[in-house]
Protein backbone atom coordinates (compact mmCIF):
# COMPACT_ATOMS: atom_id res chain seq x y z
CA UNK A 1 0.00 0.00 0.00
CA UNK A 2 1.55 3.38 -0.99
CA UNK A 3 1.48 6.11 2.03
CA UNK A 4 0.03 9.51 1.09
CA UNK A 5 0.78 13.09 2.86
CA UNK A 6 -0.45 16.33 2.14
CA UNK A 7 2.01 18.49 1.18
CA UNK A 8 1.83 21.63 2.34
CA UNK A 9 4.08 23.08 -0.45
CA UNK A 10 1.72 21.70 -3.43
CA UNK A 11 -1.18 21.81 -1.45
CA UNK A 12 -1.97 18.38 -2.73
CA UNK A 13 -1.84 14.84 -1.25
CA UNK A 14 1.19 13.22 -2.71
CA UNK A 15 2.73 9.98 -2.62
CA UNK A 16 5.40 9.51 0.23
CA UNK A 17 8.70 8.25 -1.58
CA UNK A 18 12.18 8.71 0.58
CA UNK A 19 15.29 10.04 -0.50
CA UNK A 20 16.69 6.87 -0.10
CA UNK A 21 14.77 4.10 -0.37
CA UNK A 22 13.97 2.49 2.87
CA UNK A 23 15.25 5.25 5.36
CA UNK A 24 13.00 8.72 6.04
CA UNK A 25 15.05 11.60 7.46
CA UNK A 26 12.31 14.17 8.92
CA UNK A 27 13.31 17.48 11.22
CA UNK A 28 10.54 19.09 13.64
CA UNK A 29 10.64 22.09 15.18
CA UNK A 30 10.60 22.24 18.86
CA UNK A 31 10.34 24.34 21.80
CA UNK A 32 11.50 27.72 22.86
CA UNK A 33 12.72 27.08 26.68
CA UNK A 34 11.64 30.35 28.17
CA UNK A 35 8.17 28.77 30.08
CA UNK A 36 6.74 25.26 30.50
CA UNK A 37 5.20 23.62 27.35
CA UNK A 38 1.50 23.67 26.76
CA UNK A 39 -0.51 20.95 25.71
CA UNK A 40 -1.00 23.19 22.24
CA UNK A 41 2.96 22.61 21.84
CA UNK A 42 2.15 18.93 22.77
CA UNK A 43 -0.58 18.76 20.09
CA UNK A 44 2.01 19.18 17.49
CA UNK A 45 4.67 16.62 19.02
CA UNK A 46 1.93 14.16 19.35
CA UNK A 47 1.09 14.44 15.61
CA UNK A 48 5.32 14.27 14.86
CA UNK A 49 5.04 11.01 17.22
CA UNK A 50 2.15 9.67 15.38
CA UNK A 51 4.04 10.37 11.77
CA UNK A 52 7.30 8.84 13.38
CA UNK A 53 6.01 6.05 14.75
CA UNK A 54 3.76 5.38 11.66
CA UNK A 55 6.71 5.76 9.32
CA UNK A 56 8.61 2.82 11.87
CA UNK A 57 5.53 0.45 11.31
CA UNK A 58 5.83 0.54 7.89
CA UNK A 59 8.85 -0.41 8.03
CA UNK A 60 11.21 2.89 7.33
CA UNK A 61 14.59 3.60 9.43
CA UNK A 62 13.67 7.22 10.67
CA UNK A 63 15.82 10.13 11.69
CA UNK A 64 14.55 12.48 13.26
CA UNK A 65 15.82 15.63 14.62
CA UNK A 66 13.91 18.45 17.03
CA UNK A 67 16.03 21.50 17.82
CA UNK A 68 15.60 23.07 20.97
CA UNK A 69 15.95 27.08 21.06
CA UNK A 70 17.61 28.21 23.77
CA UNK A 71 18.39 31.60 22.81
CA UNK A 72 16.14 34.57 21.96
CA UNK A 73 14.52 37.22 22.19
CA UNK A 74 12.58 36.34 25.27
CA UNK A 75 15.02 34.33 27.01
CA UNK A 76 17.66 36.88 27.10
CA UNK A 77 14.96 39.17 27.94
CA UNK A 78 13.59 37.23 30.61
CA UNK A 79 16.96 35.67 31.89
CA UNK A 80 18.66 39.26 32.20
CA UNK A 81 15.63 40.15 34.36
CA UNK A 82 16.32 37.30 36.72
CA UNK A 83 19.85 38.14 36.53
CA UNK A 84 20.90 34.32 35.66
CA UNK A 85 22.77 33.06 32.32
CA UNK A 86 20.56 31.80 29.54
CA UNK A 87 21.89 27.97 30.54
CA UNK A 88 20.93 28.51 33.62
CA UNK A 89 17.60 30.26 33.23
CA UNK A 90 16.35 27.43 30.30
CA UNK A 91 17.82 24.08 32.31
CA UNK A 92 14.77 23.81 34.16
CA UNK A 93 12.32 24.46 31.12
CA UNK A 94 14.53 22.28 29.47
CA UNK A 95 14.83 18.99 31.78
CA UNK A 96 10.40 19.43 31.71
CA UNK A 97 10.13 19.27 28.45
CA UNK A 98 11.53 15.97 28.11
CA UNK A 99 9.92 14.98 31.45
CA UNK A 100 6.88 15.87 29.49
CA UNK A 101 7.63 13.82 26.32
CA UNK A 102 8.09 11.02 28.31
CA UNK A 103 4.84 11.12 30.33
CA UNK A 104 3.26 11.58 27.26
CA UNK A 105 4.67 8.30 25.65
CA UNK A 106 6.10 10.24 22.39
CA UNK A 107 9.18 8.44 21.27
CA UNK A 108 12.13 10.14 21.64
CA UNK A 109 14.31 11.48 18.27
CA UNK A 110 17.35 10.54 17.90
CA UNK A 111 18.82 14.31 18.05
CA UNK A 112 17.78 17.29 20.47
CA UNK A 113 20.28 20.33 19.11
CA UNK A 114 20.34 22.73 21.45
CA UNK A 115 20.49 26.71 19.02
CA UNK A 116 23.68 27.20 21.84
CA UNK A 117 25.87 24.20 20.89
CA UNK A 118 24.82 25.17 16.64
CA UNK A 119 26.78 28.27 16.45
CA UNK A 120 29.91 27.57 14.15
CA UNK A 121 27.07 25.86 11.70
CA UNK A 122 24.68 28.56 11.69
CA UNK A 123 28.31 31.38 11.34
CA UNK A 124 29.02 28.82 8.56
CA UNK A 125 26.31 28.95 6.75
CA UNK A 126 25.04 32.79 6.96
CA UNK A 127 29.20 33.26 5.18
CA UNK A 128 27.92 31.43 2.55
CA UNK A 129 24.02 32.79 1.94
CA UNK A 130 26.47 36.63 2.31
CA UNK A 131 29.26 34.76 -0.41
CA UNK A 132 26.41 34.13 -3.02
CA UNK A 133 24.72 37.56 -2.49
CA UNK A 134 21.66 36.80 -0.75
CA UNK A 135 22.71 38.59 2.44
CA UNK A 136 24.12 42.10 3.49
CA UNK A 137 25.38 43.57 6.82
CA UNK A 138 23.82 46.64 8.40
CA UNK A 139 25.67 49.11 10.52
CA UNK A 140 24.90 47.80 14.01
CA UNK A 141 26.76 44.78 13.50
CA UNK A 142 23.38 42.61 11.83
CA UNK A 143 23.42 40.39 8.61
CA UNK A 144 20.02 40.36 6.69
CA UNK A 145 18.39 38.18 4.10
CA UNK A 146 17.68 40.13 1.44
CA UNK A 147 14.01 38.84 -0.07
CA UNK A 148 13.90 40.36 -3.12
CA UNK A 149 17.10 38.19 -4.25
CA UNK A 150 15.23 34.46 -3.86
CA UNK A 151 13.02 34.59 -6.95
CA UNK A 152 11.14 31.41 -4.58
CA UNK A 153 10.24 33.27 -1.98
CA UNK A 154 6.85 32.64 -0.74
CA UNK A 155 6.21 29.45 -2.36
CA UNK A 156 5.36 27.33 0.65
CA UNK A 157 2.77 29.98 2.18
CA UNK A 158 1.81 30.64 -1.08
CA UNK A 159 2.10 34.71 -0.61
CA UNK A 160 1.54 37.14 -2.61
CA UNK A 161 4.82 39.06 -2.34
CA UNK A 162 2.71 42.32 -3.66
CA UNK A 163 0.50 42.16 -0.92
CA UNK A 164 3.47 41.27 1.62
CA UNK A 165 5.61 44.61 0.50
CA UNK A 166 2.78 47.04 1.51
CA UNK A 167 1.28 45.27 4.58
CA UNK A 168 3.98 45.02 6.79
CA UNK A 169 5.38 47.56 9.30
CA UNK A 170 8.95 48.17 9.79
CA UNK A 171 9.69 47.44 13.71
CA UNK A 172 11.43 50.17 15.07
CA UNK A 173 14.77 47.76 16.25
CA UNK A 174 15.18 46.61 12.18
CA UNK A 175 14.65 49.99 10.64
CA UNK A 176 18.47 49.88 8.66
CA UNK A 177 17.20 46.73 6.52
CA UNK A 178 16.93 47.32 2.77
CA UNK A 179 13.22 46.36 2.66
CA UNK A 180 10.72 45.47 4.97
CA UNK A 181 10.34 41.72 4.59
CA UNK A 182 13.84 41.61 4.48
CA UNK A 183 14.61 39.39 7.76
CA UNK A 184 17.47 39.22 10.24
CA UNK A 185 19.82 36.19 10.04
CA UNK A 186 22.57 37.24 12.55
CA UNK A 187 21.66 40.24 15.33
CA UNK A 188 24.13 42.48 16.26
CA UNK A 189 24.95 42.85 20.09
CA UNK A 190 22.92 45.58 22.03
CA UNK A 191 23.61 47.01 24.93
CA UNK A 192 19.79 45.12 26.37
CA UNK A 193 21.80 41.83 25.46
CA UNK A 194 24.42 42.43 28.30
CA UNK A 195 26.18 39.44 28.27
CA UNK A 196 24.47 37.74 25.58
CA UNK A 197 26.62 37.08 22.58
CA UNK A 198 29.22 35.07 20.57
CA UNK A 199 32.36 37.04 18.91
CA UNK A 200 32.33 35.54 15.60
CA UNK A 201 33.71 35.57 12.32
CA UNK A 202 30.49 37.64 11.18
CA UNK A 203 30.75 40.09 14.34
CA UNK A 204 29.69 40.05 17.75
CA UNK A 205 25.77 39.00 18.17
CA UNK A 206 23.57 36.03 18.47
CA UNK A 207 21.72 34.09 15.71
CA UNK A 208 18.45 34.75 14.58
CA UNK A 209 15.52 32.21 15.43
CA UNK A 210 15.23 31.12 11.53
CA UNK A 211 18.76 30.06 10.69
CA UNK A 212 19.13 27.92 13.68
CA UNK A 213 16.55 25.13 12.22
CA UNK A 214 18.42 25.42 8.68
CA UNK A 215 21.82 25.35 9.94
CA UNK A 216 20.88 22.29 12.30
CA UNK A 217 18.48 19.93 10.31
CA UNK A 218 21.33 20.00 7.32
CA UNK A 219 24.04 19.07 10.17
CA UNK A 220 22.21 15.78 10.74
CA UNK A 221 20.45 15.20 7.99
CA UNK A 222 21.82 16.92 5.03
CA UNK A 223 20.93 19.56 2.40
CA UNK A 224 18.14 17.40 1.11
CA UNK A 225 16.09 15.43 3.32
CA UNK A 226 12.54 14.29 3.37
CA UNK A 227 9.98 15.55 6.16
CA UNK A 228 9.49 19.22 7.72
CA UNK A 229 6.92 19.37 10.21
CA UNK A 230 5.49 21.96 12.54
CA UNK A 231 2.66 23.72 13.56
CA UNK A 232 0.75 25.87 11.27
CA UNK A 233 1.61 28.99 12.48
CA UNK A 234 5.33 27.94 11.96
CA UNK A 235 4.78 27.83 8.00
CA UNK A 236 5.06 31.53 7.76
CA UNK A 237 7.61 33.18 7.85
CA UNK A 238 9.92 30.56 9.31
CA UNK A 239 9.85 27.57 7.05
CA UNK A 240 9.44 29.96 4.34
CA UNK A 241 12.84 31.68 5.34
CA UNK A 242 14.04 27.93 6.73
CA UNK A 243 13.73 27.25 2.67
CA UNK A 244 14.98 30.57 1.04
CA UNK A 245 18.16 30.95 3.98
CA UNK A 246 18.63 26.91 3.24
CA UNK A 247 18.59 26.91 -0.64
CA UNK A 248 20.41 30.03 -1.35
CA UNK A 249 23.21 28.77 0.59
CA UNK A 250 23.08 25.20 -1.21
CA UNK A 251 21.37 25.27 -4.56
CA UNK A 252 19.73 22.76 -3.91
CA UNK A 253 16.29 21.62 -2.67
CA UNK A 254 15.70 21.96 1.00
CA UNK A 255 13.20 19.35 1.77
CA UNK A 256 10.63 16.97 -0.31
CA UNK A 257 7.31 17.01 2.05
CA UNK A 258 6.24 19.74 4.36
CA UNK A 259 3.38 18.88 6.52
CA UNK A 260 1.88 21.17 9.37
CA UNK A 261 -0.82 20.37 12.14
CA UNK A 262 -3.46 22.82 12.60
CA UNK A 263 -4.09 24.62 16.04
CA UNK A 264 -5.46 22.83 19.71
CA UNK A 265 -8.18 25.62 20.50
CA UNK A 266 -10.23 26.69 23.52
CA UNK A 267 -13.30 27.73 23.21
CA UNK A 268 -12.80 28.71 19.40
CA UNK A 269 -9.20 30.82 20.11
CA UNK A 270 -5.74 29.07 19.71
CA UNK A 271 -4.09 27.78 22.88
CA UNK A 272 -0.88 30.04 23.23
CA UNK A 273 0.81 31.69 26.12
CA UNK A 274 0.99 34.90 24.77
CA UNK A 275 -3.21 34.35 25.18
CA UNK A 276 -3.38 33.15 28.49
CA UNK A 277 -5.82 30.42 27.67
CA UNK A 278 -3.37 27.85 28.10
CA UNK A 279 -3.73 24.17 30.11
CA UNK A 280 0.31 22.64 30.99
CA UNK A 281 0.40 18.71 31.17
CA UNK A 282 1.30 19.16 34.71
CA UNK A 283 -2.02 20.90 35.71
CA UNK A 284 -4.14 18.21 34.19
CA UNK A 285 -1.95 15.60 35.77
CA UNK A 286 -2.62 17.49 38.88
CA UNK A 287 -6.39 17.42 38.13
CA UNK A 288 -5.75 13.72 38.65
CA UNK A 289 -6.03 13.54 34.66
CA UNK A 290 -4.28 9.79 33.12
CA UNK A 291 -1.75 11.14 30.79
CA UNK A 292 -2.56 8.42 28.46
CA UNK A 293 -6.31 9.73 28.17
CA UNK A 294 -4.53 13.68 27.31
CA UNK A 295 -2.76 11.61 24.65
CA UNK A 296 -5.44 9.93 23.26
CA UNK A 297 -7.44 13.29 23.10
CA UNK A 298 -4.43 15.08 21.30
CA UNK A 299 -3.66 11.89 19.11
CA UNK A 300 -7.24 10.85 17.76
CA UNK A 301 -8.43 13.70 15.92
CA UNK A 302 -6.88 14.35 12.77
CA UNK A 303 -3.80 16.38 12.33
CA UNK A 304 -4.86 18.44 9.89
CA UNK A 305 -8.29 19.31 12.06
CA UNK A 306 -8.77 22.11 14.31
CA UNK A 307 -9.26 20.89 18.18
CA UNK A 308 -11.03 21.84 20.81
CA UNK A 309 -9.82 20.72 24.17
CA UNK A 310 -12.60 19.92 26.23
CA UNK A 311 -12.71 17.63 29.25
CA UNK A 312 -15.26 15.86 27.39
CA UNK A 313 -13.06 15.07 25.75
CA UNK A 314 -10.90 13.74 28.25
CA UNK A 315 -13.96 11.19 29.67
CA UNK A 316 -14.53 10.00 26.37
CA UNK A 317 -10.84 9.34 25.62
CA UNK A 318 -10.21 7.65 28.90
CA UNK A 319 -13.54 5.42 28.06
CA UNK A 320 -12.28 4.23 24.67
CA UNK A 321 -8.55 3.42 26.25
CA UNK A 322 -10.41 1.21 28.33
CA UNK A 323 -12.06 -0.37 26.13
CA UNK A 324 -9.15 -1.08 24.56
CA UNK A 325 -7.26 -2.62 27.63
CA UNK A 326 -10.58 -4.58 28.70
CA UNK A 327 -10.52 -6.00 25.80
CA UNK A 328 -6.77 -7.16 25.39
CA UNK A 329 -7.42 -8.67 28.76
CA UNK A 330 -10.05 -10.46 28.02
CA UNK A 331 -7.36 -12.10 25.90
CA UNK A 332 -5.92 -13.57 29.04
CA UNK A 333 -8.61 -15.52 30.10
CA UNK A 334 -8.01 -19.45 29.72
CA UNK A 335 -8.87 -20.98 25.80
CA UNK A 336 -8.74 -24.14 24.34
CA UNK A 337 -5.68 -25.09 22.31
CA UNK A 338 -6.60 -25.47 18.74
CA UNK A 339 -5.95 -23.74 15.07
CA UNK A 340 -6.34 -20.16 14.18
CA UNK A 341 -9.79 -19.22 12.87
CA UNK A 342 -9.84 -15.80 13.04
CA UNK A 343 -7.14 -14.40 11.04
CA UNK A 344 -9.37 -13.58 8.14
CA UNK A 345 -10.75 -10.80 10.70
CA UNK A 346 -7.24 -9.69 11.62
CA UNK A 347 -6.20 -9.33 8.29
CA UNK A 348 -9.36 -7.57 7.24
CA UNK A 349 -9.20 -4.93 9.79
CA UNK A 350 -5.36 -4.74 9.60
CA UNK A 351 -5.45 -3.43 5.86
CA UNK A 352 -8.31 -0.98 6.67
CA UNK A 353 -6.36 0.13 9.54
CA UNK A 354 -3.09 0.59 7.67
CA UNK A 355 -5.24 1.79 4.37
CA UNK A 356 -6.39 4.99 7.21
CA UNK A 357 -3.56 5.84 8.00
CA UNK A 358 -1.76 5.72 4.57
CA UNK A 359 -4.02 8.03 3.71
CA UNK A 360 -2.39 11.17 5.41
CA UNK A 361 -2.79 10.06 8.18
CA UNK A 362 -6.11 9.38 8.54
CA UNK A 363 -6.75 8.17 12.11
CA UNK A 364 -9.82 8.42 12.70
CA UNK A 365 -10.34 5.82 9.80
CA UNK A 366 -8.34 3.84 12.25
CA UNK A 367 -9.41 3.97 15.20
CA UNK A 368 -13.06 3.25 13.49
CA UNK A 369 -11.09 -0.07 11.84
CA UNK A 370 -9.75 -0.86 15.55
CA UNK A 371 -13.40 -0.62 17.14
CA UNK A 372 -15.34 -2.31 14.44
CA UNK A 373 -12.10 -5.15 14.91
CA UNK A 374 -12.95 -5.30 18.91
CA UNK A 375 -17.17 -5.14 18.13
CA UNK A 376 -16.25 -7.83 15.67
CA UNK A 377 -13.83 -10.20 17.51
CA UNK A 378 -16.48 -9.74 20.18
CA UNK A 379 -19.37 -11.25 18.52
CA UNK A 380 -17.21 -13.90 17.07
CA UNK A 381 -16.20 -15.45 20.43
CA UNK A 382 -20.28 -14.87 21.64
CA UNK A 383 -20.80 -17.78 18.87
CA UNK A 384 -17.13 -19.43 18.75
CA UNK A 385 -14.74 -19.32 21.78
CA UNK A 386 -11.07 -18.36 20.88
CA UNK A 387 -8.70 -20.58 20.73
CA UNK A 388 -5.23 -19.67 22.34
CA UNK A 389 -4.01 -19.63 18.53
CA UNK A 390 -6.72 -17.03 18.21
CA UNK A 391 -5.99 -14.85 21.44
CA UNK A 392 -2.23 -14.59 20.31
CA UNK A 393 -2.97 -13.16 16.59
CA UNK A 394 -5.83 -10.85 18.28
CA UNK A 395 -3.14 -9.73 20.78
CA UNK A 396 -0.05 -9.81 18.30
CA UNK A 397 -2.25 -7.33 16.34
CA UNK A 398 -2.95 -5.12 19.41
CA UNK A 399 0.66 -4.89 20.07
CA UNK A 400 1.31 -3.63 16.64
CA UNK A 401 -1.50 -1.07 16.88
CA UNK A 402 0.09 0.21 20.19
CA UNK A 403 3.23 0.43 18.54
CA UNK A 404 1.09 3.33 17.02
CA UNK A 405 -1.00 4.88 19.77
CA UNK A 406 1.26 4.17 22.87
CA UNK A 407 -1.66 4.02 25.08
CA UNK A 408 -1.87 0.29 26.34
CA UNK A 409 0.27 0.21 29.07
CA UNK A 410 2.35 -2.96 29.90
CA UNK A 411 3.00 -2.02 33.42
CA UNK A 412 -0.87 -1.72 33.87
CA UNK A 413 -0.83 -5.01 32.85
CA UNK A 414 0.53 -6.06 36.15
CA UNK A 415 -0.22 -6.06 39.40
CA UNK A 416 2.08 -5.24 42.70
CA UNK A 417 2.53 -7.74 45.23
CA UNK A 418 0.56 -6.09 48.08
CA UNK A 419 -2.26 -5.39 45.15
CA UNK A 420 -1.80 -9.77 44.52
CA UNK A 421 -2.21 -10.94 48.32
CA UNK A 422 -4.83 -8.28 48.44
CA UNK A 423 -6.61 -10.39 45.75
CA UNK A 424 -5.42 -13.30 47.26
CA UNK A 425 -7.09 -12.86 50.71
CA UNK A 426 -10.39 -12.06 48.78
CA UNK A 427 -10.46 -14.97 47.12
CA UNK A 428 -9.61 -16.87 50.37
CA UNK A 429 -12.46 -14.39 52.46
CA UNK A 430 -14.98 -16.08 49.29
CA UNK A 431 -14.31 -19.63 49.48
CA UNK A 432 -15.06 -18.99 53.83
CA UNK A 433 -17.64 -17.15 53.00
CA UNK A 434 -16.99 -14.44 54.61
CA UNK A 435 -18.53 -11.50 52.45
CA UNK A 436 -17.98 -8.65 54.79
CA UNK A 437 -14.84 -9.11 54.58
CA UNK A 438 -14.65 -9.63 51.03
CA UNK A 439 -16.62 -6.94 49.89
CA UNK A 440 -13.88 -4.79 52.09
CA UNK A 441 -11.14 -5.74 50.16
CA UNK A 442 -13.13 -5.40 47.15
CA UNK A 443 -13.59 -1.74 47.78
CA UNK A 444 -10.06 -1.07 49.52
CA UNK A 445 -8.69 -2.48 45.37
CA UNK A 446 -11.33 0.10 44.00
CA UNK A 447 -9.97 3.19 45.74
CA UNK A 448 -6.56 2.49 44.22
CA UNK A 449 -8.47 2.08 40.74
CA UNK A 450 -8.04 -2.08 40.42
CA UNK A 451 -12.00 -2.95 39.63
CA UNK A 452 -12.98 -6.81 40.30
CA UNK A 453 -15.15 -9.10 38.29
CA UNK A 454 -16.46 -12.27 39.42
CA UNK A 455 -17.06 -15.02 37.36
CA UNK A 456 -18.01 -18.47 36.97
CA UNK A 457 -14.00 -19.23 35.76
CA UNK A 458 -12.19 -17.16 38.72
CA UNK A 459 -12.17 -13.38 39.72
CA UNK A 460 -10.55 -11.04 37.17
CA UNK A 461 -9.39 -7.40 37.73
CA UNK A 462 -8.54 -4.49 35.70
CA UNK A 463 -7.42 -0.98 36.55
CA UNK A 464 -9.95 2.14 36.28
CA UNK A 465 -8.59 4.94 34.22
CA UNK A 466 -8.03 8.60 35.78
CA UNK A 467 -10.26 11.06 34.78
P1 LIG B 1 6.93 27.34 20.17
O1 LIG B 1 7.54 26.85 21.46
O2 LIG B 1 5.89 28.40 20.33
O3 LIG B 1 7.97 27.67 19.13
O4 LIG B 1 6.09 26.11 19.55
C1 LIG B 1 6.58 24.80 19.44
C2 LIG B 1 5.68 24.00 18.51
O5 LIG B 1 4.32 23.96 18.99
C3 LIG B 1 5.60 24.56 17.10
O6 LIG B 1 5.64 23.49 16.18
C4 LIG B 1 4.25 25.25 17.06
O7 LIG B 1 3.73 25.30 15.76
C5 LIG B 1 3.41 24.35 17.95
N1 LIG B 1 2.25 25.00 18.57
C6 LIG B 1 2.21 26.14 19.31
N2 LIG B 1 0.93 26.40 19.74
C7 LIG B 1 0.15 25.41 19.26
C8 LIG B 1 -1.27 25.08 19.36
N3 LIG B 1 -2.13 25.82 20.04
N4 LIG B 1 -1.70 23.96 18.72
C9 LIG B 1 -0.82 23.16 18.03
N5 LIG B 1 0.50 23.41 17.91
C10 LIG B 1 0.99 24.51 18.51
ZN1 LIG C 1 12.17 25.61 13.34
Amino acid sequence: MVTRFYNTMTHKKEVFKPIVPGAVRMYTCGPTVYNYAHIGNFRAYIFEDLLRRYLKFKGYDVTQVMNITDVDDKIIRDANRSEKSIQEFTKPYREAFFEDLATLGIERAEYYPAATEHIDEMVTLIQAIIERGYAYRTEDGSVYFRVSGFPGYGKLAHLDIGEMKRGERVQSDEYKKEEIRDFALWKGWKEEDGPVYWETAIGKGRPGWHIECSAMSMKYLGEHFDIHTGGVDNIFPHHENEIAQSEAATGVPFVNYWLHCAHLMVEGDKMSKSAGNFYRLRELLDRGIDAKAIRYVLLSTHYRQKLNFTFEKVTAAAKSITRLRDFRKSLDQPCPPGLVQIDRIVSKFRDDFEAALDDDLNISGALGALFSFVHEINNYRNITPLTAADSEAVRNFLERVDSILNVLEKSEDRLNPEEEELIAARIHARKERNWAEADRIRDLLLERGIILEDTPQGTYWKRKIKI
